[in-house]
């Protein structure tokens, strides 16, 4: 999935250096010349993260990146300054502005590809979150949004890890003027009380004496109870290659020694808050949505959330200028099982129906009982060849591998009709595709049932 890329800056050279170091590594780059235009392209397009010159005629890259962070339609867009001033002061600047990093001029490339990689790595995830919180929001349920703007990012909750007193010792009275801080010097236990403290954010020295900081970040990172807390590294100056392994594995943002107080208060701020709104997210995702628009039954979506969901999805697909495929899926002969075994086996059928929907489908896609025995999946950047990719090893799934009824006790052979047709025309209506899917199911259940029938484009 290659992300979109803003590129902000008042000299033509600079735009193209950047343009064309990003350009190599497949990201897609928009640029703009001055603020006025930057801030017209986020409200606009989508974009995954704006590389900001802070020195502008018209506005300067402080003014934009506060009116991005002020504006509920922007502020979840990553903002990375790119200056060539390397005062801590200005760095606190901009952060205070809700900047998420700095890099400075000149940019060595490894650091640019490496940021930009895993801030918009963070920004797709919370993407699909905000998405699925935004389609609750239309069915009822309250906005997120407005918190966020106006969180400051004190008071959290934070875990200190350093096994040097000197260090320790000066950071430590710092983040507590702001936050409630516990400080863990022996890294050895540092993870499970990581676990246990229910965390706003993970403070991690990479130059512990006596363990590797490194590992203790991963092992946070695959942590059920530590996966989304977010991870401020601190590094020792000159030691880039570790940093880099840090950013690759999910460490959040970095802060090199010696700190500066005011720069770790302001990257502390901006994580817990980020921390806050995607929680806030994740819970209006799952309370809500849960109840609402789950299908008791199998787990999945309901049509209900679907077609709402759908609707967002069709419009970013067609923003990103990106294919959306969509099947329809159909349990064969399904009136003669439950007349067959009855009511109750029908029923374990939909439920491992379901399970096997999920095992073989994406994380960003969306499966749903559409009704009665009738499911649909939705796979965002996905073509007709790579849909119906999808849907066969599902259909073979499902013909090859029994179903297991009455408590286990039997097992029944299962088959499903599948129709896919792709959204790739800019402005097609949804509900246009939802039909041509429909179609392609009913020739596949025509033509003898058990096979996937793609839908003309
Ligand atoms: P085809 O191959 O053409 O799809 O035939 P079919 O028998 O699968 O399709 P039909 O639409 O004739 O029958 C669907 C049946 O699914 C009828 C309905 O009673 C049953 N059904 C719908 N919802 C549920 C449910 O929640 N549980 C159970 N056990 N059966 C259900
Ligand atoms: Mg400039
Ligand atoms: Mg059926």
């Amino acid at each position: 999935m290659s992300a979109r890329v803003l590129v902000v800056d008042d000299i033509a050279s600079n735009v193209k250096l950047l343009e064309a170091r990003l350009s190599a590594e497949y990201f897609d780059v928009l640029t703009a010349n001055c603020g006025t235009q930057a801030l017209e392209i986020c409200e606009h397009a989508e974009c995954d993260i704006v590389l900001l010159d802070v020195m502008m005629p018209d506005m300067d890259g402080f003014e934009v990146c506060r009116r991005l962070k002020s504006n509920p339609k922007t502020h979840f867009i990553p903002v990375v300054m790119v200056t060539a001033l390397d005062d801590p002061s200005d760095r606190v600047r901009g952060l205070e502005a809700g900047a998420d990093d700095f890099l400075t001029k000149p940019v060595s490339d490894v650091v640019l590809i490496a940021r930009v990689r895993s801030l918009t790595r963070l920004k797709m995830m919370s993407d699909e979150l905000r998405m699925r919180a935004l389609t609750s929001r239309e069915i009822g349920i309250q906005s997120p949004e407005r918190d966020a703007v106006a969180d400051t990012g004190k008071g959290g909750r934070i875990l200190l890890v350093d096994d040097r007193p000197s260090s320790y010792e000066r950071l430590a009275p710092v983040l507590a003027t702001e936050h409630e801080v516990d400080v863990e010097n022996d890294p050895a236990e540092a993870l499970f009380h990581a676990a246990d403290g229910n965390y706003d954010l993970l403070i991690v020295s990479l130059g512990l004496a006596n363990f590797d900081g490194l590992r203790l970040c991963s092992q946070a990172r695959s942590l059920e109870r530590t996966r989304h807390v977010p991870i401020l590294a601190i590094a020792d100056a000159g030691n880039n290659a570790r940093l880099l392994r840090g950013l690759e594995i999910g460490v959040n943002d970095y802060l090199i020694q010696p700190v500066d107080k005011n720069e770790l208060l302001a990257r502390a701020r901006t994580q817990i808050r980020r921390r806050r709104y995607t929680d806030h997210l994740r819970d209006n995702v799952q309370n809500s949505i849960e109840m609402a628009i789950t299908d008791a039954l199998t787990g999945l979506h309901n049509r209900r959330y679907m077609e709402s969901h759908l609707a967002t999805l069709a419009e970013q697909a067609a923003v990103r200028g990106k294919p959306l495929a969509l099947m329809m899926l159909d349990i064969d002969f399904f009136k003669s099982i439950n007349d067959g075994h009855g009511h109750d086996a029908g029923d374990d059928v939909l439920r491992e129906f379901a399970l096997r929907i999920r095992k073989s489908i994406r994380g960003i896609d969306l499966a749903c009982r559409y009704g009665g025995e009738e499911f649909v999946v939705v796979m965002p950047e996905t073509d007709l060849a790579v849909a119906g990719m999808v849907a066969e090893r599902l259909r073979h799934a499902i013909a090859t591998e029994p179903f297991a009824i009455e408590k286990g006790t039997k097992r029944i052979d299962v088959t499903i009709s599948i129709g896919i047709a792709v959204l790739d025309r800019k402005g097609e209506p949804v509900a246009d595709v939802m039909k041509r899917a429909d179609q392609a199911l009913y020739r596949a259940k025509h033509d003898g049932r058990n096979r996937v029938v793609a839908a003309a484009a």
